[in-house]
């Protein structure tokens, strides 16, 4: 994982559009192009899918894409998550080059390598996840975020690779550490066993994280924070002084 030059079945990305690592969200927002029928609809007002009220699309935004009236959630990418939680313009992305293979030769309705392919073309993600660092009132933290537009999120080689290597870093670095899981896709049935792998392994790095000193709880059900007890002098967290590192 840490330090090792990629995984089993993670290659390099192959050629197209590449976004370089540590570009601002914005801009990875804008490479992703038209997006039917997904996150606040474009244009000053939008009809909510939950009530059918007409709301000022600021007031949805400021809500960070919820209904102000019936509290509907419309979608959020990994990228406009990392916007909401992080200081403008900190994110680095880590882990980039990291993208999916194909190790099974799968084919559903079509094959699985075409699959990626497209959902790279219409997401401008490399798989379901986003991990990197940045500041959150000027304080550094690692973060990683899932997103379900990416085959519904779900959890291949790729995001498992990801989100260990986050956790593992976090843990070297003594990093906070937030995983906001916004997918839900459970695992990706295209990697097979591959795919079944990579929970246990984001579980025991987790777990290294927690016996290292950090603390870690669920704040939400989509949430997971970690704390430094020492991180920074300025910090206020919950962690117990008497495990620091
Ligand atoms: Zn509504």
């Amino acid at each position: 994982m840490e330090g090792s030059p990629q995984t089993t079945v993670a290659s390099p990305a192959p050629a197209g559009p590449v976004i370089p690592p540590g570009a601002d969200p914005r801009g990875r927002l804008a490479a992703r192009g038209p997006r039917a029928k997904r996150g606040v609809p474009e244009g000053l007002w939008l009809k909510c899918d939950g009530c059918g009220a007409t709301i000022y699309r600021k007031e949805a935004e400021e809500l960070l894409n919820v209904c102000p009236r019936c509290g509907f959630h419309w979608y959020v990418s990994a990228a406009q998550r990392i916007e909401q939680l992080l200081d403008a313009g900190t994110f680095e992305e880590w882990d980039a080059n990291l993208a999916p293979a194909d190790p099974l030769g799968f084919r559903d309705k079509k094959p699985y390598a075409d699959r990626i392919v497209a959902e790279q073309k219409r997401t401008g993600l490399r798989d379901a996840a986003l991990t990197g660092t940045g500041m959150i009132r000027a304080r550094r933290v690692a973060c990683g975020v899932t997103d379900s537009s990416f085959i519904m999120g779900s959890m291949g080689s790729v995001v498992g690779e990801r989100l260990a290597r986050l956790v593992e870093r976090a843990t070297a670095q003594t990093l906070p550490l937030i995983i906001v899981s916004a997918s839900g896709g459970g695992a990706r049935m295209h990697e097979g066993i591959l795919s079944l792998m990579q929970m246990a392994k984001v579980s025991a790095a987790l777990a290294r994280y927690s016996q290292a000193g950090a603390s870690s709880s669920p704040c939400s059900p989509i949430r997971r924070w970690g704390a430094w007890p020492r991180a920074s002098p300025r910090s206020a967290t919950s962690a117990s002084p008497s495990r620091g590192p």
